[in-house]
């Protein structure tokens, strides 16, 4: 027998990580704590909607071999300003080169941070390529979420949720799951800008004051999201689909102060939570390097100087999205699918001002109410979510008008 030689442990490989949706939020914060780390992170594709002149600025810092621009027309500019630069970065544009890189070698993980359904593409490619997805992109998992998590299942892909509720609880459940133990999911809200507001205050409120969020900092259109609670429910449709749950174990919690980020019941009476700032670099480190931990440059949390948590129940009354959502997981097929794209438009006329904030939950009610059966399909939902697009958009000018 030979014997055992303690052999020194090698560097961990440097990661290569895709960035998608560079230019937001969640993408800054990822690029952030990547820089953190420039001996085992490293940004190797950098993507964005439109902001091409941010994207050539990101390839300054980060030095990718690729960046994309969804929009083709801003291809020339993107090339020409990464040339002007004296940067190496290849440019590529359209949504068929961003899945091509994404599922290709120049990548081991993907932070899926495109905002909206638009993002399901490339979540994909990146799930059937089996890459370490770091899953901010939540619409996507409301339209597709048992199509996206089997993919992530056949290729062995490690689906790591990016948004601090679903990060929480993902940190708080053992390795071996054992779904007896497990009673159930409690998702924190932050009640957003208009807690504790009654319906009928809330008919003149602006796109400035709802998207002034108390605890978070993040996009427009998620901003609106959590101040008329689809957020949150969104957020339990994904919970449904990351944790294999039905509605009857995922419940919501108000929590303003946005510290607990969520919680965990087992059958014994033990509940598990995690806490911390409210900063997305934390779930963002989590999804790098789990199962070990990273510095992601969140100051600790001092219990001290805050001094209370405050848990209450969600108003259903004068925040009715939260509800069209239940409905949606539980009615099943396309509903989801409907509810997230009716949800697009509805708060896209909102910014616009074209629509007031209470007719954001009367544009997804009407998509609702038409509702068809789906095979399950990629192109049965992707048909649903068009559909659901026109039904919107006639409900928005029906109500604009009334307006
Ligand atoms: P954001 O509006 O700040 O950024 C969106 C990004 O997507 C931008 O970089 C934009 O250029 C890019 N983009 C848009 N269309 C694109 C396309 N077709 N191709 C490539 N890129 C495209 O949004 P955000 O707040 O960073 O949110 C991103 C996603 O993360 C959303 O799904 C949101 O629900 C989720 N999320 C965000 C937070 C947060 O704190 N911001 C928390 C949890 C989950
Ligand atoms: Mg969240």
């Amino acid at each position: 027998m030979s014997p055992q030689v303690p052999s020194t442990p090698s560097p961990a490989p440097v990661q290569r990580i895709a960035v998608l949706g560079a230019t937001g939020s969640i993408g800054t914060s990822a690029l952030d704590v990547i820089a953190r780390h420039p001996a085992r992170l490293r940004a190797s594709v950098l993507a964005a909607g439109r902001q091409v002149d941010a994207l050539v600025a990101l390839c300054a810092s980060h030095r990718p071999e690729h960046a994309v621009i969804a929009d083709s027309q801003l291809y020339p500019r993107l090339r020409d300003g990464l040339r002007d630069a004296g940067l190496s970065t290849q440019a590529h544009a359209g949504d068929e080169a961003l899945d091509v890189l994404v599922g290709g070698d120049g990548c081991d993980t993907v932070v899926a941070a495109i905002v909206g359904a638009t993002g399901l593409a490339s979540t994909l490619a990146a799930a059937r390529a089996g890459k370490r997805l770091l899953l901010a992109n939540k619409e996507s998992l409301v339209l597709a979420g048992d199509l996206l998590m089997q993919a992530a299942r056949s290729s062995g892909a490690t689906v790591i949720p990016i948004d601090s509720e679903h990060n929480a609880i993902f940190q708080c459940l053992p390795a071996q799951r054992d779904d007896q133990a497990l009673r159930r999911i409690v998702l924190t809200a932050s009640g957003g800008p208009f807690r504790g507001r009654s319906r009928a205050s809330l008919a003149d409120v602006t796109p400035e004051q709802a998207i002034a969020h108390p605890k978070w900092s993040m996009g427009p259109k998620i901003s609106v999201d959590s101040a008329t609670l689809m957020n949150k429910g969104l957020e339990v449709i994904e919970a449904h689909h990351l944790f294999g749950l039905p509605r009857s174990r995922i419940e919501v919690l108000v929590h303003p102060q946005s510290l607990v980020h969520s919680l965990v019941d087992f059958i014994d009476g033990s509940t598990l939570a995690q806490l911390g700032l409210p900063d997305m670099r934390t779930a963002l480190a989590v999804g790098f390097a789990w199962p070990r931990r990273i510095a992601s440059g969140v100051a600790l949390l001092d219990l001290a100087v805050h001094g209370r948590l405050d848990f209450e129940q969600p108003d259903l009354d004068a925040f009715p999205c939260l509800a069209l959502a239940f409905g949606a997981l539980e009615a099943g097929g396309s509903a989801p699918a409907v509810l997230n794209a009716a949800n697009e438009v509805a708060v896209s006329a909102f910014l616009q001002r074209r629509i007031a904030f209470l007719s954001i939950a009367e544009v997804v009610e009407a998509a609702l109410a038409r509702v068809d059966d789906t095979d399950g399909s990629l192109d049965g939902l992707l048909a649903a979510d068009a559909q659901a697009r026109r039904d919107a958009d006639q409900a928005v000018v029906r109500l604009a008008h009334r307006g």
